[in-house]
């Protein structure tokens, strides 16, 4: 049954294409691949920005802000005390000292909250709590620890200075003032600012929806036991699906479905509803049962590329049912699925929401022992980033460049890029690497 009752596209025997074509893709080299930047250049040139709306300050964290943000009101908003004290002039502190007080009588008290209702007159205090509203005519706090305390009236043992311990109206942030321009991305802290100035919403582009699915029949979902000998756990849709999360998405995970034709194309149109990127993995090689590479084309506009990569060689993209919705389909091995992930599907991901920069910013990085890579693609090695004692960046390799090592993916913490035409490269080399971990 359709999880959600859209109709699939009659069946036909009509020649020719049945949805509106993708445009040109790259040209592939004389190797017959595709280089990676050409690939991801045409991927992202056929998704569009999300278009924005207002959301909760509590939900924007790691989106962009779409609009300038001018500063509403002052921070802080009065003249504040930032102690809890005495409120008085400080001509008339000037002589008190530890042997010597000064003694004010105390003719009222403000706290946090209340209007400091009355003028100081001269020679007198009010007692005065953190937050709270500086009395007009006052102009030093005096903390408690300077003083006795006293109620009815107070002993003053330290002199004081104008302007001490007063936090002044609009110190921090200028009414008037440009906070944010638009594109810049907002951090835990942006909330809290946000929140001071008494904003509740700000202009982002949503989360982009992502439906991830793994096809394979040899798929067992965690949790349960494996029947047969040849059954494996899906690792692949929650390592796409924490990836995806951890890039911003909203995530949707559908899970395994098999590698049986119908199945997989009914469950891929049933979600389409609620996608803003489909994201699969399995079914695009050259294998008999590569079923995704089989039966999308059926439902949308596909592409299906050899990308001068490795691992992550073969890839599928498409806009897929009648409100063209992306769909970005990667190969079955696990740490070729996260290497697409991290070349193709987190760039798209961040484009939908509108956060550059896309693509991740490689840091050079020096090799710790020599490293062999096969020329005519680009070779991303699962590496450990480390820092020598004198600051400086290093990488080894975690494990070998199977791209089954799921372990050793694990392990990693960086992806070191050997370039397209490396095929030895000495240890003390610099090589550029993506920083897993960093979320920039
Ligand atoms: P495929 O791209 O479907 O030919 O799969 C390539 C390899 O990756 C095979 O060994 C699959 O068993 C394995 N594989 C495919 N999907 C998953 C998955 N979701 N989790 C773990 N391994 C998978
Ligand atoms: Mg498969």
């Amino acid at each position: 049954m359709p999880l959600f009752g859209r109709k699939l596209p009659e069946e036909t025997t009509e020649v020719g294409p049945r949805f509106e074509p993708l445009p040109d893709p790259p040209e592939p080299g004389d190797d017959g691949l595709r280089t990676m930047h050409d690939h991801r250049r045409y991927v992202l040139s056929c998704v569009a920005e999300l278009p924005p709306f207002r959301q909760q300050i509590l939900d924007v964290v790691g989106l962009s802000v779409c609009e300038d943000i001018v500063s509403p009101i002052n921070l802080p908003r009065f003249d504040n005390s930032a102690m809890d004290g005495y409120a008085v002039r400080a001509e008339d502190v000037a002589l008190a000292r530890l042997d010597l007080p000064v003694v004010l009588p105390v003719v009222g008290e403000v706290a946090a909250g209340q209007s400091a209702a009355h003028r100081l007159s001269p020679g007198t205090a009010i007692k005065i709590m953190t937050g709270a509203p500086v009395p007009r005519a006052a102009d030093a706090i005096i903390p408690y620890e300077h003083t006795d305390r006293g109620k009815d009236s107070v002993r003053i043992y330290s002199p004081s200075e104008r302007g001490v311990h007063i936090r002044r109206i609009g110190e921090d942030v200028e009414s008037g003032s440009k906070l944010y321009s638009a594109g810049d991305r907002l951090g835990p802290r942006d909330v809290g600012l946000l929140a001071g100035i008494g904003l509740d919403k700000v202009l982002v582009r949503p989360r982009p929806r992502v439906v991830v699915i793994a096809t394979g029949s040899e798929l067992v979902d965690p949790g349960l036991a494996l029947a047969e000998e040849q059954q494996i756990y899906d690792s692949n849709s929650y390592l796409l699906a924490a990836a995806c999360k951890a890039a911003g998405a909203q995530v949707f995970r559908v899970g395994k479905v098999g590698d049986d034709p119908d199945v997989v194309k009914r469950v891929i149109h049933d979600q389409l509803i609620r996608a803003d990127l489909i994201l699969t993995t399995g079914g695009v090689s050259q294998g008999d049962y590569d079923v995704v590479k089989a039966v999308m084309p059926q439902i949308g506009a596909c592409d299906f590329a050899q990308v001068a990569m490795q691992p992550g060689r073969p890839q599928g993209f498409g806009l897929i049912g009648e409100d063209r919705t992306p769909m970005i389909m990667v190969p079955g091995n696990p740490v070729s699925a996260f290497v697409s992930f991290e070349a193709f599907v987190r760039p798209v991901i961040r484009k939908l929401m509108g956060v550059r920069p896309y693509i991740r910013t490689a840091v050079k990085c020096q090799t710790t022992h020599a490293m062999t890579s096969i020329p005519g693609r680009i070779q991303f090695a699962r590496g450990i980033v480390s820092y020598s004692r004198n600051g400086a960046r290093q990488v080894e390799l975690a494990g070998g460049h199977g791209s089954h090592l799921l372990g050793d993916l694990a392990r990693s913490n960086a992806l070191v890029i050997l370039p397209k035409d490396a095929e030895f490269v000495p240890a003390g080399e610099e090589l550029d690497v993506w920083l897993l971990d960093e979320t920039a």
